[in-house]
């Protein structure tokens, strides 16, 4: 270990010799603490590993605690960064080796020791920054550092020297809530915070006592409260990543694995991590219409909301909407994971290929000429079964749907194995829309995740599910609608 002792300017931690080195410090700018770093060293299998990377001592506990603490949750090895010291060094120091500590005891904590206020990204932090990767042999292709969003200079210059340290990784930024820039955070990863995580970043935050005055955990619960559509709180942690070129697919599929945990995210995000390819539906002709109801504004906010929702969802990878008429849709649907938006009625692609794949239980039904009597046909039962949406009238004496029905389809792509395919199809489009809602619905997205899990794991291909809307109601499942495909 002697020779690392000169290579840096690194100030290394452990535990027990935390307030050892606070004392020593002032006597040498350059310490270096021993540690199980040589551990690491192991050819055997490595743990994944993740470089959190903070201004100031508490930033991390304040803006990415609930990520270091599920990464470790899930073995991962995790270091912790501190970029600056200020006046109370010696205090803020040990502070932060004690916070750390709080998420497991082999936590490794390193101080940069620049100067609090004015840290920027130039030549020499980036390769303080690298060295200490190097010297520390650190094997981490995901690096958390501050958003650019954010107003405190010192924070933006971690972000542009993480992203200049490192090549060929996922760059994850938090948000410190303090000095965050909201309006300019596009966060793509999120993950639940649960109240065990909640009392250990408190009792995290309490370890810098020097600072209490200034941390509101009051602030970061406000920021992290959302209600799901179901009206409950929940609270979630926001991050957003950024690919560098020669990213580990595999990385960004562990770390996505263990942080980002909302169901209606997981569900889609494991599925359309590669991007996705959404073929939608076009308008048919009818010579007289028999409801008050127009498919095609319908069809078009369906997809520009599928859209909308799809870009934040998929956040890393490209939507992209290709019309089924499209010439080159074969070659899409071969290539990518698709979301078919509509079924035969208006959408060819599900009329010329979706209703062909071999196993499905599920169709949309109508008669020509006029598209009259439209339904969904079970076909999984000996003699198959029309289901109908529900009619009423309305106040001008017109026909007008109660309630549509929408398959909601999640399997392997037919065209391709590697990849998925997502149906939402209705009979009319708001059973589309309804398909979709259920995605977006936090409970109805846990239980297709579940029952698709289940599918899987019996050697099957996916799942098909009835969805029942009421268009100003919430989306339901039919009851014994459940089909393995
Ligand atoms: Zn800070």
């Amino acid at each position: 270990m002697n020779e690392k002792k000169n290579t840096s300017e690194i100030l290394f931690m452990d535990a027990h010799t935390a307030n050892k080195a606070a004392e020593k410090e002032s006597a040498s700018e350059i310490l270096f603490i021993e540690s199980d770093a040589d551990q690491r060293l192991s050819p055997k299998i490595r743990p994944n590993e993740a470089i959190f990377i903070g201004a100031h001592a508490d930033d991390i506990e304040i803006g990415a605690w609930s990520a270091a603490y599920k990464l470790i949750a899930s073995k991962w090895k995790v270091f912790f960064i501190v970029m600056t010291t200020d006046s109370g060094a010696c205090e803020r120091l040990s502070e932060a080796v004690d916070a750390a500590k709080l998420l497991s005891k082999d936590i490794e904590v390193f101080f940069l020791k620049e100067t609090d206020g004015l840290l920027s990204c130039n030549r020499q932090t980036v390769s303080k920054l690298r060295s200490l990767i190097s010297s520390q042999k650190i094997n981490a292709r995901v690096v958390f550092c501050h958003s650019k969003a954010d107003s405190h200079n010192d924070h933006r210059a971690v972000n542009e020297i993480a992203i200049s340290a490192f090549r060929e990784s996922v760059i994850i930024e938090y948000p410190v809530i303090n000095s965050l820039i909201k309006s300019d955070f596009k966060p793509n990863i999120f993950s639940s915070v649960t109240e065990e995580i909640m009392k250990s970043q408190n009792l995290a935050l309490s370890r810098h006592k020097s600072q209490t005055s200034r941390i509101s955990t009051d602030k970061i619960y406000k920021y992290r409260e959302e209600s799901s559509q179901l009206g409950k709180k929940i609270y979630v942690d926001k991050f957003k990543a950024t690919l560098q070129a020669g990213y580990s697919e595999n990385q960004l599929a562990l770390l996505m694995d263990a942080i980002d945990d909302i169901p209606t995210h997981k569900l889609l995000g494991r599925i359309i991590r590669d991007g996705l390819v959404a073929i939608s539906g076009g308008t048919i002709f009818r010579k007289n219409r028999t409801i008050d109801h127009s498919i095609t504004s319908c069809g078009k906010s369906v997809s520009s909301l599928l859209r909308a929702h799809m870009q934040i969802i998929v956040g890393m990878k490209e939507v992209i909407e290709v019309p089924a008429s499209d010439p080159n849709v074969h070659e899409f649907a071969e290539e990518s994971s698709i979301l078919i938006i509509d079924g035969a009625i208006s959408n060819s692609f599900a009329r010329e290929y979706y209703d062909h794949f071999v196993g499905l239980n599920y169709k949309i039904d109508y008669e020509i000429p006029n598209y009259q009597n439209q339904c969904v046909v079970d076909l999984s039962l000996k003699i198959p079964k029309k289901i109908y949406p529900k009619y009423g009238v309305d106040d001008f004496g017109r026909k007008k749907i109660i309630e549509d029905i929408g398959i909601l389809t999640f399997m392997k792509n037919p065209m391709n194995t590697d990849k998925w395919l997502i149906g939402c199809m209705g009979v009319h489009a708001i059973g589309t829309m309804g398909c979709f809602r259920a995605l977006m619905e936090d409970s109805l997205a846990s239980l297709i995740s579940s029952r698709l899990d289940e599918a899987l794991a019996a050697g099957k291909s996916g799942i098909q599910v009835l969805v029942g809307y009421t268009p100003d109601g919430a989306p339901r499942f039919l009851s014994r609608s459940w089909r393995k495909i």
